[in-house]
């Protein structure tokens, strides 16, 4: 082999050790990307079905089936002491932020949280909730329970004063309207993440307050047997606070 020859010999070993580095590397990246995709890859479609039946089977080996002196005893006699406003926002479920029990709380679950003043030519379903939850159930206290970062709270704020909409959603929000107006009467400054938490805060005042509309209400609370609490859950900073009481 000459020495032209050796010395091209030599540079195209090179180049092919180079270029199998080259491909080891990409090798290796790629199985590292397939590794990532196989930890961190889309999560399995969304299963409703499944979700619910493995659900029940959780509740029912883990609790139905160990407590059977208690559920047979609440199939005979349901006697909740709480009637609780809670928002359908899936962080506030009150069940599982105040621990109780099935049996231990009537509850309505709405966008934030609202109690209408009583109107039999609207929002009759919260009539039938509070009517039964009193006449029937025998309920001795009334949760309404606000929350932070509330959706329905936020719809509201940015409402115009004047809005006249037909839609569902802001139709209802305006429910708390009054609320909003007492909280930029008092803190005309206020924006943001403040003037929210202060109309989510007045709102359940608010609604305690419209509670005594209903008849059942009034009259529960004037002979003592009826509480009614307005309870606020900051689930930012893990916080509940009572905002005020009446009986
Ligand atoms: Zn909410």
């Amino acid at each position: 082999m000459s020495e032209q020859s050796i010395r091209e010999a030599t540079t195209s070993t090179e180049s092919l050790s180079r270029n199998e580095k080259e491909i080891d590397e990409r090798d290796q990246n790629n199985l590292e990307n397939i590794t990532t995709l196989q930890v961190t890859g889309p999560p399995p479609a969304f299963d409703p079905l499944k979700k619910i039946k493995e659900g029940f089977n959780h509740f029912k080996i883990n609790d139905f089936n160990k407590n059977t002196a208690y559920y047979r005893k609440l199939a005979e006699k349901d006697e909740p002491k709480f009637l609780i406003f809670a928002c359908s926002d899936s962080r506030v479920c009150p069940a599982n932020v105040l621990n109780l029990r099935p049996g231990e709380a009537f509850v309505n679950r709405n966008i934030a949280n609202m109690v209408p003043v009583s109107n039999k030519a609207k929002y009759c379903e919260i009539g039938a909730i509070i009517k039964y939850a009193i006449a029937v159930k025998k309920v001795e206290a009334i949760l309404v329970m606000g929350h932070s970062r509330c959706g329905g709270i936020n719809r509201l704020v940015s409402l115009p004063d004047k809005q006249t909409s037909s839609d569902f959603v802001d139709e209802w929000v305006s429910l708390g309207k009054a609320a909003k107006k007492k909280v930029l009467a008092k803190n005309p400054k206020a924006s943001g993440e403040q003037l929210r938490t202060l109309v989510e805060k007045e709102s359940v005042m608010g609604s305690l307050a419209n509670l005594l509309s209903y008849p059942l209400v009034k009259t529960g609370v004037a002979n003592k047997k009826i509480k009614l609490i307005g309870g606020y859950y900051d689930f930012v900073k893990g916080n509940f606070d009572i905002l005020g009481t009446r009986s």
